[in-house]
């Protein structure tokens, strides 16, 4: 079965975590390793053949529009993170559908195939922001993945959303981030701190039980996940534990996830 691999562009300074200590005006004076990062996953995926789906930041588009031709011309599916990485809970559906409208245009500026896939930032589609999704569709959109069917993280998760990919209206598709039943628990194994946190034996188990359920998963990294050099800031245990912990085996376990699964892009798995 194919799977679906993803990767959130953004730099180690745009994640959620972070955000207490380094504020979106400080971005462009941050050390930055979005280009050496991403470069170095799409050479991964070259030398393994695999195409994926490329979530970019309408941040990133606009200060590295290159960066996207890249990944353009690599071969792989360009879809949007939104534009400046605010968490929809904190969004009004006006100020989502213009800051929706403008990370497309970003995007689509260095690409050759219009975007037709959404995350939002952390995970933040959940009940209470139903409202996007007739948003995604307004500006065609044809999937999101951001919903994550788990109950215990304080920012994200629809308990009881389904598993696999479904219809989560009439125009929209929802890839939901992968999780397996484990003692009546969902357990996430798709991938960001899960995949640094959880021992590599874990989560290939749960892609294969997920996988002869008779589910794809969707699997998500983020470029600084595979970058021990990158600068680091002051944070609070947890926060520290969650950002800092295992980036030096990220790259070595992708390199195994990649050969012990089949992964390609959202667009093709979805039959989109
Ligand atoms: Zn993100």
């Amino acid at each position: 079965m194919k799977n679906a691999l993803s990767v959130d562009v953004e730099d180690w300074f745009c994640v959620h975590n972070l955000s207490d200590v380094i504020k979106k005006e400080e971005w462009t004076k941050c050390e930055q390793r979005i280009t050496i990062n991403l470069t170095r996953i799409l050479d991964i995926l070259d030398e393994k053949q695999i195409k994926a789906t490329f979530f970019v930041l309408g941040w990133i588009a606009e200060h590295y529009p290159d960066l996207v031709r890249e990944i353009d011309d690599r071969g792989h599916e360009i879809a949007t993170h939104g534009l400046s990485h605010t968490l929809l809970t904190q969004l009004t559906p006006e100020l989502f559908d213009e800051e929706l409208k403008r990370s497309i245009q970003l995007i689509e500026k260095s690409t050759r195939n219009n975007v037709i896939g959404h995350r939002a930032p952390s995970f933040s589609i959940i009940e209470e922001t139903y409202w996007v999704l007739d948003i995604l569709a307004k500006h065609g959109l044809k999937y999101d993945s951001s919903v994550f069917p788990v109950s215990f993280h304080p920012d994200y998760g629809v308990p009881d959303a389904p598993l696999g990919p479904y219809k989560i209206t009439e125009k929209v598709w929802e890839f939901p981030l992968s999780v397996v039943k484990i003692l009546g628990r969902n357990i996430p194994i798709s991938g960001g701190g899960y995949f640094r946190i959880f021992p590599y034996r874990f989560i290939r188990y749960g892609i294969r039980k997920a996988n002869l359920e008779g589910r794809p998963v969707v699997f998500y990294l983020h470029p600084w996940e595979i970058d021990p050099h990158q600068p680091k800031v002051k944070l609070p245990p947890l926060k520290r534990f969650r950002h800092y912990y295992n980036l030096d085996k990220t790259e070595q376990r992708l390199r195994k996830l990649l050969d012990d699964f089949q992964f390609t892009t959202i667009r093709e798995v979805l039959d989109l």
